[in-house]
């Protein structure tokens, strides 16, 4: 596959990653080929790649940016038309977890199965959610955050020195790729907050809470729903009505719709944007397919959330 093509264009690169795939197959003998037994320091699969498993796409997408062809990436939730908060892994997923030497998790109680997969295995954990300082009970969609996306980057990188420390200059040539992307992300940020910035907003979910944050807007949402919301309850017919009423009064300039968390509730919502004439943002939970990288899909929702308040 592409791996084996970029591969081969280097001879250097190939007699190195040999050495490791002799070493590796030594430990794996030793082992009896179980990778959750002791099998020393043996850190790489057979071909030299570093396996990897993130609990959602937008992660394993960073994950694989930053190893480039030194890591085989899995990732587990991938669909945009399912339930993002309470996703049930099948034995398959945390069979992935109990192979993999690194394991990229969003935390924040996003992915508790994750956490909970990734405890009993000697994988090197990155926790998203945990490099910026977010805890259970914050915002959990830190994907949405340049500073997150920053230090889980960094996070990541340096678990894979640490995995294969021969490797650390293409790690770190990679990451400088990287952060290039995300700068250009950054620097489109900057540029929409000339139309961005204190526009209040309202969303279904406060999914996007972060980006918005980055692009100086105000959560308009009102305080019954998003509590409601925050806390995963149903928000009361109450708390529905003052949501309706202030999209339809026009005041909120921008409504944010979680595609992949609708319901009769958010129907209700939508018509009422309509209504109010609120130019709407949509969204979902997890990477949509025709997206490279997360830092691709953030650039697009950026330009999305631009235009919505134009
Ligand atoms: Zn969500």
């Amino acid at each position: 596959m592409m791996m084996e093509k970029m591969r081969a264009k280097s001879n250097g690169l190939k007699r190195v990653v040999a050495g490791v795939a002799a070493l590796v197959m030594i430990g794996g003998l030793a082992a009896c080929g179980n990778a959750g037994s002791d099998s020393g320091d043996a850190s790489a699969n057979a071909d030299g790649t570093i396996e990897v498993v993130a609990s959602i796409n937008q992660w394993g997408s960073v994950a694989r940016d930053l190893g480039g062809d030194k890591v085989d990436v899995k990732s587990i939730m991938t669909a945009t038309n399912v339930e993002a908060h309470d996703y049930e892994p099948t034995s398959s997923d945390i069979a992935a977890f109990s192979k993999a030497q690194v394991a990229v998790i969003n935390g924040a109680d996003y992915d508790s199965w994750a956490s909970k997969a990734a405890d009993s295995t000697k994988a090197t954990v990155v926790d998203a959610a945990e490099t910026a300082g977010k805890k259970d009970g914050d915002n959990p969609h830190v994907w949405f955050s340049h500073d997150v996306r920053e230090k889980t980057a960094d996070a990541i990188t340096a678990a894979y020195v640490k995995a294969l420390p021969d490797q650390k200059e293409y790690f770190e040539q990679q990451h400088e790729a990287w952060e290039e992307k995300e700068q250009a992300v950054e620097d489109k940020i900057d540029a929409a907050k000339a139309t961005t910035e204190g526009v209040p907003y309202a969303a279904s979910e406060s999914v996007a809470w972060y980006l918005a944050d980055d692009l100086g807007m105000t959560d308009a949402t009102t305080d019954g729903y998003k509590n409601a919301s925050a806390n995963e309850s149903e928000p009361s017919p109450a708390d529905i009505k003052a949501f309706v009423d202030a999209l339809e009064s026009g005041s909120i300039k921008t409504f944010v719709l979680n595609t992949q968390e609708e319901d009769s509730t958010t129907k209700q919502l939508i018509a009422a944007a309509k209504k109010g004439s609120v130019p709407t943002v949509e969204l979902t939970e997890q990477m949509p397919k025709e997206y490279d990288d997360l830092t691709d899909w953030m650039g697009a929702l950026v330009d999305d959330f631009a235009a919505a308040v134009k």
